[in-house]
């Protein structure tokens, strides 16, 4: 298996060259020359499987220059016990009738960048090994809140490797600053930037893709790679779980082997739901593919009208992992859906960098109408769906996974469609607890952060994750802020060079 380049065709590079490099020289992201079919008689054999058995499978046809043993010690050492505090590592729970939640913030941050951030060190130590480069690896992220955290637990400590986390200073919840800011490890550091996700976003990835810099690096033994979902060994565990929930559909006896799930994902950088959309490409019977967004609904309004505009104002949300106006991914979806047009690609990402904005050809519309649903959300409606499905059903969600339940709920009841649906749960309810506990109607307003968990854990009953609540009283570590502009003497100066 060899990854191309969505931006040019000729490139052709292993997967753990993809994995170490990031994002390829011509600003486009890897993408697998194929995709490797999962028939129904394999998915039978999985059923009975473990998370890593599955993981190690799927994984297996796409790491395809990694040896089978390979990917299973990075699997094991990923989804043990140790780091998830729930067996299954990604739970399927029933909300009701044909509604299903998919838990996949059981990992040491409470997220669902766990995922995959919790086995990337280790594909990326193996990748490093094949590329022999022997370089020491920059890991430069950055995040609306999650990745950063899930990214500095996944690398922290990890050999020949340093990494880098740029944040919005305004843009992240208290719980998420306070994660990163407490942040232990040698190799690790933290820094707010004045400015958005998007603002983050654009200036790592200018940084990366500037020759100048990497020259910089190379001639100090270091090499850039990305922890962002730009990277393939990002993505590629993402796959894994939508291939596990539809296993256990069919060993809860929900679906029998060939029917069809939908999917719903609260989406940001369009790193989940894609993962969802490959799955279906490799022949999980996914039919909807339903993509939740927060006020910032680019992508409703993308799906729905086939033209992509940044041009808007960016809202701050009670769901701030989604709050981004430039979502990386839909590159990689919009390559496979424009039949692999490497210049229709660049001509789409150049005009959004210019002008803000692209139209799709009518092709490409009708190829995402097919398959995807687009739906969005307030605040308001976030908050009275977190009400609404504690009351109903019991079941507590964060803000996020309360914008695909809203999402959902609105399609099942327009279209009348009753096909067994999975919710894709992003994070656990105490990563925003003061959104949480005002939802249920409590007034926040004199609680401190851990006051707030106190108070929802009085509330509903719900455990508290050890995670969270072990950050009480911990000291900051990491108090610098940057402008947006100096993003770059930052990276030479925590890296200690001129
Ligand atoms: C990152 C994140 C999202 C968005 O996921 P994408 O892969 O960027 O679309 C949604 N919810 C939570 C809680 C997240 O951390």
């Amino acid at each position: 298996m060899q990854y191309h380049s969505t931006r040019d065709n000729a490139v052709c590079v292993t997967a753990a060259r993809a994995i170490t490099q990031g994002i390829s020289k011509d600003g486009g992201l890897f993408v697998p020359e194929s995709f490797p079919p999962l028939s129904a008689q394999e998915i039978d054999s999985l059923v009975n499987c473990s998370y890593v058995e599955r993981a190690t499978y799927v994984l297996s046809k796409y790491l395809t220059d990694f040896t089978q043993e390979e990917v299973k010690a990075c699997a094991e050492a990923a989804y043990s016990l140790e780091r998830f505090r729930d067996p299954a590592i990604a739970p399927l729970r029933t909300l009701h009738d044909n509604t299903h939640i998919l838990e996949l913030w059981h990992g040491p941050t409470c997220a669902f960048k766990d995922m995959a951030l919790q086995i990337l060190p280790h594909l990326m130590r193996v990748s490093a090994e094949k590329t022999s480069d022997g370089k020491e690896i920059v890991i430069l992220v950055a995040t609306s809140g999650d990745t950063g955290k899930a990214a500095l637990e996944g690398f922290r400590d990890a050999p020949h490797t340093r990494i880098l986390v740029f944040y919005p200073e305004d843009g992240v919840s208290p719980m998420q600053k306070l994660q990163m800011v407490t942040q232990e490890g040698e190799n690790v550091s933290v820094c707010a930037i004045r400015g958005n996700f998007d603002d983050a976003q654009t200036g790592v990835k200018t940084i990366f893709t500037d020759p100048a810099v990497a020259d910089m690096l190379a001639q100090n033994g270091m090499m850039f790679s990305s922890a962002n979902s730009i990277n393939w060994g990002r993505l590629v565990p993402q796959i894994v779980y939508y291939v596990s929930a539809y296993c256990d559909l069919l060993k809860n006896g929900t679906l029998k082997n060939g029917e069809p799930m939908n999917v719903v994902v609260p989406t940001g950088n369009f790193g989940n739901i894609l993962a969802a959309y490959y799955a279906k490409k490799m022949g999980l019977p996914i039919a909807k593919l339903i993509c939740a967004s927060n006020k910032n609904r680019v992508l409703t309004d993308f799906i729905n009208s086939g033209t992509y505009d940044r041009n808007r104002a960016f809202f701050t949300t009670t769901s701030p992992s989604m709050d981004i106006l430039i979502s990386s991914n839909l590159e990689r979806l919009l390559y496979e859906l424009s039949g692999r047009d490497d210049a229709e690609i660049r001509e789409w990402m150049s005009a959004l960098s210019k002008d803000g904005s692209y139209t799709v050809s009518d092709t490409v519309k009708a190829a995402i109408e097919e398959s995807f649903v687009g739906g969005c959300c307030d605040d308001e409606q976030t908050a009275a769906t977190i009400r609404n499905i504690f009351e109903t059903y019991g079941y507590l969600c964060d803000t996020h996974t309360a914008v695909a339940v809203h999402v959902c709920e609105e399609y099942l009841r327009d279209t009348g469609d009753t096909t067994p649906t999975v919710i894709a749960s992003t994070a656990n309810p105490y990563k925003f607890s003061s959104s949480v506990l005002t939802a249920l109607g409590a007034d926040v307003s004199a609680l401190d952060e851990f006051e707030k968990v106190e108070a929802l854990n009085t509330a509903t009953g719900e455990a508290v994750p050890s995670p969270l609540s072990c950050l009480r009283g911990r000291t900051p570590r990491f108090t610098g802020v940057c402008d947006k502009e100096n993003m770059q003497q930052v990276v030479y100066d925590l890296l200690g060079i001129q």
